[in-house]
């Protein structure tokens, strides 16, 4: 019996190995695409309900493998997050995302870029500093960037986070709550907090016909973000039903694959192209 437990701890040990030798090299190729710039944005569209606003953009995260393939965001995140990686992944996304965003004013498209910052950036010391001097170098006009930041990322340390957001408030850059919702909620500190945007998570919105919870919880945080003066975004919608019952509710943004895909630059241009012709 004992042997057969040393057996165990043997194996084990080595599935444990294979498994931190998979992550360290998962570390390495991140760590060398983000150096050498090969990860790449898609861009999926944010359009209005009401009246002919040009639509905004989110930017999304993709890995092109060389032996993998395409690599979603799911599968690196995570790790990038304990790592620390997503700190340097994180400014080039921005960075990225920013010179794709002068580049389309530049060709008549004034389009809103939103980034997807991670909660470990808000702990940078120079953070405000650098999205400033990003939006400046790139000569952006106020309000082109929006940040989508999580609950969670907030509630860990409401008081830094109220401090940054004032901040960023000053650099006339919107701020968005990310998965609304999902998190643990903070509707105590949502009225201090300078938000421009709340995001409604997609397992809502997608729930909406069937469970009628998900309906009253979208619903209600509509009517709760415009009373606060908020503009609401939906995400995950893929039918014209759930398009309908969204603009019905006065919903502001609608995104999902019922109006695209996320799209690569060159797509996405002739997307926005048709959509504003
Ligand atoms: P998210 O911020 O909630 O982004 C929305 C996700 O929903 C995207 O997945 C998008 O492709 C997907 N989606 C959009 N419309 C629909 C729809 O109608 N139906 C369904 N089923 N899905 C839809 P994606 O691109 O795989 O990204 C997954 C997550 O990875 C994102 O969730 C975000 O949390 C994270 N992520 C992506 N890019 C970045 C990035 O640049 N930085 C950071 N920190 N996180 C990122
Ligand atoms: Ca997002
Ligand atoms: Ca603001
Ligand atoms: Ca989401």
């Amino acid at each position: 019996h004992a042997k057969n437990n040393k057996m165990d701890t043997m194996v084990y040990q080595s599935l444990l190995d294979e498994h931190s030798l998979e992550r360290l090299s998962l570390f390495n190729e991140l760590n060398e695409a983000i150096t050498t710039g090969t990860l790449e944005l898609y861009y999926q569209p944010q359009v209005v309900t009401h009246g002919e606003g040009i639509p905004s953009l989110e930017a999304l995260i993709r890995w092109p493998h060389p032996v993998k393939g395409m690599v979603f965001p799911d599968r690196f995140i995570p790790m990038a997050e304990d790592s620390g990686l997503i700190i340097p992944m994180t400014w080039w996304v921005l960075e990225s995302a920013m010179e794709q965003c002068a580049a389309w004013h530049r060709a008549g498209l004034p389009v809103t870029v939103a980034v997807n910052f991670s909660a470990h950036c808000l702990q940078e010391d120079d953070i405000v500093q650098r999205i400033a001097d990003c939006i400046k170098r790139h000569n952006l006009p106020d309000h082109s960037l929006v940040l989508e930041i999580t609950e969670s990322m907030i509630m860990a340390d409401p008081h830094q986070a109220s401090t940054v957001l004032l901040e960023i408030d000053k650099l006339k850059v919107d701020v968005s709550i990310d998965d609304f919702g999902t998190g643990h909620s903070s509707l105590a500190y949502l009225k201090h907090l300078l938000v421009d945007e709340l995001k409604i998570d997609r397992s809502f919105v997608m729930g909406m016909h069937e469970h009628k919870n998900d309906e009253v919880i979208v619903r209600t945080v509509i009517s709760m973000a415009h009373n606060m003066g908020l503009r609401v975004v939906a995400e995950g919608v893929e039918t014209r039903r759930d398009w309908d019952a969204l603009t019905a509710m006065n919903c502001d943004r609608i995104q999902g694959y019922f109006i695209s895909r996320p799209l690569p630059v060159e797509q996405i241009t002739r997307w926005l192209e048709a959509f504003v012709r």
